[in-house]
């Protein structure tokens, strides 16, 4: 009898995952514990390399519920305390502690090396009943009409199946595989950022509790690099900008990255004695969303349903959070015998409405014009909504605060609303 379920062939489940990244591992794990027949379809054979490394304090209530804070806190990865931001010049904002507005220990996060991070959540999902199938890719959705009844996959040695399934959930990170193959993934003009990365061996640290927190070194032209220490003496930097300024002398990523880390003189300085370690990695398009995201039989989790930009470290908060939300519908989904769009997306209009705050911050900080000390200093009333933000609860009425935030800095369009094609019903709720 063949045990090991990657090679084990399978004609049908419950729910066929596409991608076992945080969100799809996440998703597996709550509808396995469930009772569902769950299957994620993984093309990589973990570890694999991937980027997105600072978690937000709201990721612990997730963790919890996964039952995944005892490896956690068992791990080597760097505490998170708090954030600070470095200007061009080199002054230094006094750090932002979680541990100002939340109590215990969810004022604490990690920094974690995505490799092993989602090896972890990856094991703790099979740990947990889902059957996981590494080296196999999903090339489409197979449709009926126009709802989603199953996968195609292909094997490491080429070889192709139909796995039927009654719900198809697109975990599949930027690959956005449905978003591709249905035409609904845009870029989004009104974020047009660009980021290059690398990793250093032997950048300095701060002492003590600070010694894990998330350095952000602002540059000219609104720009900043982000510095974000992992295990094994390694740190994480990577700069995030227009690509007309990051791409302004050579096209080439390595060259851009490397110039761009010694114009930044407090950077330069934290990795004076260090060394380069690896490729230099890079996206030229950050932005994007699928202007559709779930459908009779699919629904698109984390960053297969769009990604805005780094600056706030939301990514793998919001592909945990949609996990959970989307769990929640597919179970409901599955018992009622009815996998209609409607049932399927109930969690989405609050899910759009979180994404817009984090959306509108985004904009905020790119604006010139605006401060976030000015903001708490003219709003005293808002700053608990404002860190709310910057920790990562934002599924929830935060209308007070956007209003008083559109005081201080225009509001970007509506989301989706320079996206051909009409929008979802879910995101014109926003
Ligand atoms: C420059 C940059 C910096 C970032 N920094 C941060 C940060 O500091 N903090 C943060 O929280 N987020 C950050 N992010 C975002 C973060 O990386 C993502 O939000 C997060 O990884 C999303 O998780 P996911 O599970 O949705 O997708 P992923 O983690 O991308 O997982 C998707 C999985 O699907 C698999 N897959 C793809 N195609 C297929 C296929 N056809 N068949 C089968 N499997 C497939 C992939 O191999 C992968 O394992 C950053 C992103 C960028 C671009």
């Amino acid at each position: 009898m063949n045990t090991n379920p990657s090679s084990r062939s399978i004609t049908n489940c419950d729910v066929a995952v596409i991608g076992g990244g945080p969100g799809g591992a996440a998703l597996a794990t709550f509808l396995a514990r469930a009772g569902h027949h769950c299957v994620i379809f993984e093309q990589s054979k973990f570890p694999r390399y991937h980027i997105g490394e600072s978690l937000i304090p709201h990721t612990h209530g997730i963790f919890d519920r996964l039952g995944l804070l005892p490896q956690l806190r068992a791990s080597a990865f760097p505490v998170k305390h708090s954030v600070r931001f470095v200007s061009h010049g080199g002054k230094e904002s006094v750090p932002f502690y979680f541990s100002e507005t939340i109590p215990g220990e969810r004022a604490r996060t990690w920094q974690v090396e995505r490799s092993q991070f989602d090896t972890m959540m990856l094991d703790h999902a099979r740990a947990g009943g889902v059957e996981v199938h590494e080296q196999t890719s999903i090339d489409k959705v197979l449709f009926e009409d126009s709802r989603a009844v199953g996968v195609q996959t292909v094997s490491a040695d080429g070889a192709r199946s139909e796995v039927r399934a009654k719900v198809v959930v697109d975990a599949s990170g930027r690959a956005c595989i449905i978003g591709r193959q249905l035409g609904l993934r845009s870029p989004l003009p009104e974020l047009r950022k660009a980021s290059a990365w690398g990793y250093f061996r032997g950048g300095k640290r701060l002492p003590g509790i600070d010694a894990g927190e998330t350095t952000m070194f602002l540059i000219p032209g609104g720009g900043w690099f982000w510095y974000i220490p992992l295990p094994d003496d390694m740190v994480s930097v990577g700069i995030v900008a227009d690509p007309e300024y990051v791409f302004s002398e050579s096209d080439d990523m390595e060259a851009a990255f490397t110039r761009e880390v010694a114009k930044c003189a407090p950077l330069a300085d934290r990795l004076s004695a260090a060394t380069r370690v690896g490729p230099v990695r890079g996206s030229r398009h950050l932005a994007y969303l699928n202007r559709q995201t779930c459908g009779d039989g699919w629904v698109m989790i984390g960053d297969a349903r769009a990604f805005l930009d780094p600056i706030y470290s939301s990514g793998l908060y919001l592909a945990l959070g949609s996990a959970e939300l989307a769990a929640q519908c597919i179970d409901d989904a599955l018992k009622n015998n009815d996998v209609s769009a409607a049932r399927l997306g109930a969690f989405e209009p609050a899910l759009w409405k979180g994404v817009d705050v984090v959306r509108r911050l985004i904009h905020a900080f790119y604006d010139p014009n605006f401060s976030f000390p000015k903001f708490a200093e003219r709003f005293p009333e808002h700053r608990a909504a404002l860190i709310d933000c910057l920790i990562g609860d934002v599924i929830k009425d935060m209308s007070a605060f956007t209003a008083a935030l559109e005081q201080m800095t225009p509001p970007p369009p509506p989301l989706g609303s320079n996206i051909p094609k009409s929008i979802a019903p879910q995101m014109a709720s926003v």
